[in-house]
């Protein structure tokens, strides 16, 4: 029977079949997927076929070829990696100019990770109901700056619903992550979008007293009338990237990677290099200075293998 995985916690899985039953699942000690070393071979998101037995749990016999996959080095030494999720259709990155302030750093490195793992992603300004005037000056100037690399923007206010309607249209249908720095209203937002979250929430802690490992807890919160799925991976905030060489780290900022086409050097790092088309570009403010920073700071990481553990 086929299926979507839309819980994971351990060892188990939650599989939703086709004909709507959820079946708790697990997959036999030996099953690997090829070129993936993961603590999880299957991730919420991943569609499944199960084989269901006489106490009506199952064993998850094939994995279907995903659309894309999100993954995060397992915090200990072990070179082993976490499958976040499968076949998500975007990214929503909560981020707040205050209260807290979400960093630029933390925004380009999570889209410079989305790009590398072909994830689209709308950044999603919360609390705009708490900003001053000069707060919101600078709102204005990331969300002009994120439009014209082309990140949707949306301003919302989980407190007092302004520009929610925006967020459900955009929600409509589609398999979202839901990301962002503890604080900025993430489980205000999905229990405003998908009324009875907080109760679950309670039940995740529970889970949690028991033992539980955050890190490899993630669910898949259907949208009312089943409209879409919000995947909640409570305790990841952002996903890493690594193996990268600095022509890639490049490739993952959209702008900077359109001016570095012009630069003298085929294997240009933008770091020093005589006839740097992108350093250039930062000089007549083509290319913002903050998303410039970015792309040092990650090519930094990289020189000091720091990286792999980007978050
Ligand atoms: P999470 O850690 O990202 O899940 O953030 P929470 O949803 O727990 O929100 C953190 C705090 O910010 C809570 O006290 C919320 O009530 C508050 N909060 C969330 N959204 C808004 C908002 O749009 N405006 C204001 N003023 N407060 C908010
Ligand atoms: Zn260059």
């Amino acid at each position: 029977m086929r299926g979507l995985v839309v819980r994971n916690t351990g060892f188990w899985y939650t599989v939703k079949t086709d004909d709507g039953q959820l079946v708790d699942s697990k997959v036999k000690g030996n099953f690997r997927l090829k070129g993936i070393r993961s603590t999880n071979p299957v991730a919420v998101g991943d569609w499944v076929h199960i084989d269901i037995n006489r106490e009506g749990t199952a064993f998850i016999t094939e994995i279907e070829d995903r659309k894309n996959y999100i993954i995060r080095k397992s915090q200990n030494l072990s070179k082993q990696s976490h499958i976040i999720a499968a076949n998500l259709d975007q990214a929503m990155l909560v981020i707040t100019v205050a209260h807290p302030q979400t960093s630029t750093t933390f925004i380009d490195r999570f889209l410079a990770s989305a790009e590398a793992y072909s994830v689209p992603v709308v950044l999603v300004f919360n609390k705009t109901d708490l900003l001053t005037d000069e707060e919101r000056h600078y709102q204005d100037m990331m969300v002009t700056l994120y439009d014209n690399i082309g990140y949707p923007c949306h301003q919302v206010s989980a407190l007092t619903g302004d520009g929610i309607d925006g967020l459900r249209t955009l929600l409509s249908g589609k398999v979202t992550l839901l990301s962002g720095n503890s604080g900025v209203g993430k489980s205000t937002l999905l229990n405003l979008l998908i009324p009875g979250t907080e109760a679950r929430v309670a039940d995740i802690s529970e889970a949690h007293d028991t033992g539980m490992h955050t890190t490899t807890f993630s669910e898949m919160v259907p949208l009312p009338d089943n409209n879409g799925y919000v995947v909640d991976t409570p305790g990841i905030k952002g996903f890493g990237t690594f193996n990268m060489e600095p022509e890639e780290i490049t490739s993952y900022f959209p702008e900077i990677f359109k001016f570095s086409q012009d630069c003298r050097f085929a294997n240009c790092t933008h770091t020093h290099e005589p006839g740097c088309a992108v350093i250039e570009a930062v000089r007549n403010h083509y290319i913002a200075e903050s998303r410039y920073e970015s792309y040092l700071g990650m090519l930094k990481d990289k020189d000091e293998s720091k990286y792999r553990e980007a978050y």
